[in-house]
């Protein structure tokens, strides 16, 4: 299986660009310690020998780790992430590092320093290459194109659920701290969630449990029990009741969507769940608020790539220390990056903290605290994932706002700190894939998987 997955790997690189490095070796040792595993009559886990591919945000012991970005160019973690550390110790092996938007901002892929992702996607007639979403747009396009059965995804913002409505995949993020955030490259520390992205919900359900687990090195990182998910899996929501934020319902709102979240209703109900209206009210402020606390965070974040301590240092003849910075800074990070390290000193500038951060700061309580009211009275929240299917690359990369606008519902429960997933739920006219989206409470990640697995 790994060899299969290794050459699907090599033979699709030309055409997808979808890992920045392979390390078919790693995915061969993983296998040939799991036939040694069986045959010395050990159990095995249900990833034991599973070739996955690993988001470049993840930090790998020994293999250069870029986040997309030419400033981490040749970095080689001397540490491993918590999080691909306890994939490994369930017997995966590592197909390679997956591409993704730089410093995963974005939405397409095509902030990356190494070439944008193209995904296996096509409208039926037509060859125009098309998004594969992002920022996790390497592991959603892997998947689609069967060059690996799961892979690590990120979500800060939409970053998993996004690219996975966009190529037909399962993606979920899990409760804020339920993965380390320990060994991955922070874009906005009080966002960033790791989750894993397959081909169905199942898939899902067990690598998250692999991937989840208190973390002493994240202070943030949930001291829970990880719940056996899968064991819990079932599509009956008899008793359960889905909520449908009417503020979702917006203005323009692409009526094939309309009809898909019409169907999703028509599927839950199917499965025994009562489905109700409820009220999000703070919704139209949860874009712009992500947009100031987001970058906010970033510019602080960021701020150690200086070319003293990781990758790429640019040090002019006769040059200083800020020359050293500023020359560094200058040629490592790509335009999306510096615009976000802008945005984000601006918001958090003497003059501007309070109109701006602390303005935003109020507003993610009002939306978190809509999430608990609505949660009241309903036990899981069904919405569609993005506003359109996937758009060609190349169509939204000159207009920063327009492709904003595209995590405009995924933003809200990324400020809640809400687990919440996408699921394939059928094809656009174009014969695009296109994704529904269930919102669960804070550690209620079952019912999340539950009402997706009714759904796919
Ligand atoms: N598209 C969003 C952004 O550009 C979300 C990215 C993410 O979740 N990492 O910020």
């Amino acid at each position: 299986v790994a060899e299969a997955f290794n050459a699907n790997v090599a033979a699709a690189q030309g055409a997808l660009n979808a890992f920045i490095v392979a390390t078919p070796e790693a995915a061969i040792a993983a296998a040939k310690a799991t036939d040694a595993k069986r045959a010395a009559g050990e159990t095995l886990g249900a990833m034991a020998g599973v070739p996955i591919g690993m988001k470049d945000l993840f930090a790998t012991k020994g293999v250069q780790t870029t986040a997309a970005s030419a400033i981490l160019e040749g970095f080689k973690p001397e540490y491993e992430s918590t999080v691909s550390q306890k994939l490994w110790d369930a017997g995966c092996g590592m197909l390679g590092k997956l591409n993704l938007d730089q410093f995963a901002m974005g939405s397409s892929n095509e902030t990356s320093a190494f070439g944008n992702v193209v995904s296996p996607w096509r409208k039926p007639g037509s060859n125009a290459p098309l998004a594969p979403g992002g920022s996790s747009g390497g592991s959603s396009a892997a998947i689609a194109a069967r060059l690996c059965p799961a892979a690590t995804g990120t979500d800060t913002g939409g970053s998993i659920r996004q690219p996975a409505a966009f190529t037909g995949i399962s993606g979920i993020k899990p409760t804020y701290g339920r993965c380390s955030r320990w060994g991955v490259v922070a874009f906005a520390s009080s966002l960033d969630q790791a989750g894993p992205m397959a081909r169905d919900v199942t898939d899902c359900a067990i690598m998250l449990e692999a991937m989840a687990g208190f973390d002493p090195k994240d202070s943030t990182s949930l001291d829970l029990p990880v719940p056996n998910w899968t064991a819990a899996l079932s599509a009956d929501l008899k008793g359960k009741r889905v909520g449908i934020p009417r503020e979702y319902r917006m203005d323009g709102m692409d009526e094939e969507i309309v009809a898909l979240w019409e169907q999703g209703k028509a599927w839950l109900r199917d499965a025994g769940a009562e489905v109700i209206d409820i009220s999000l009210p703070h919704t139209k402020y949860a874009l712009p608020t992500y947009y100031i606390i987001a970058p906010a965070e970033a510019s602080s974040n960021l701020a150690r790539y200086d070319g003293v301590r990781y990758g790429l240092r640019d040090l002019p003849d006769g040059a200083g220390l800020q020359d050293m910075y500023a020359a560094t800074r200058a040629a490592g990070f790509g335009p999306e990056v510096k615009r976000r390290i802008l945005i984000g000193t601006y918001v958090l500038s003497a003059g501007f903290y309070d109109a701006y951060y602390t303005q935003a700061q109020k507003v993610r309580t009002l939306i978190s605290r809509d999430f608990t009211d609505a949660f009241a009275s309903c036990d899981v929240i069904l919405a569609p994932t993005t506003p359109t299917a996937a758009f060609a690359l190349g169509e939204n990369s000159d207009d920063p706002l327009a492709m904003y606008l595209n995590d405009v519902f995924s933003v809200p429960a990324s400020l809640a700190g809400l687990p919440a997933m996408s699921v394939p739920a059928g094809l656009s006219s174009e014969g695009l894939p296109l994704g529904l989206q269930l919102i669960g409470p804070a550690f209620d990640e079952q019912i999340v998987l539950n009402a997706g697995l009714a759904i796919e």
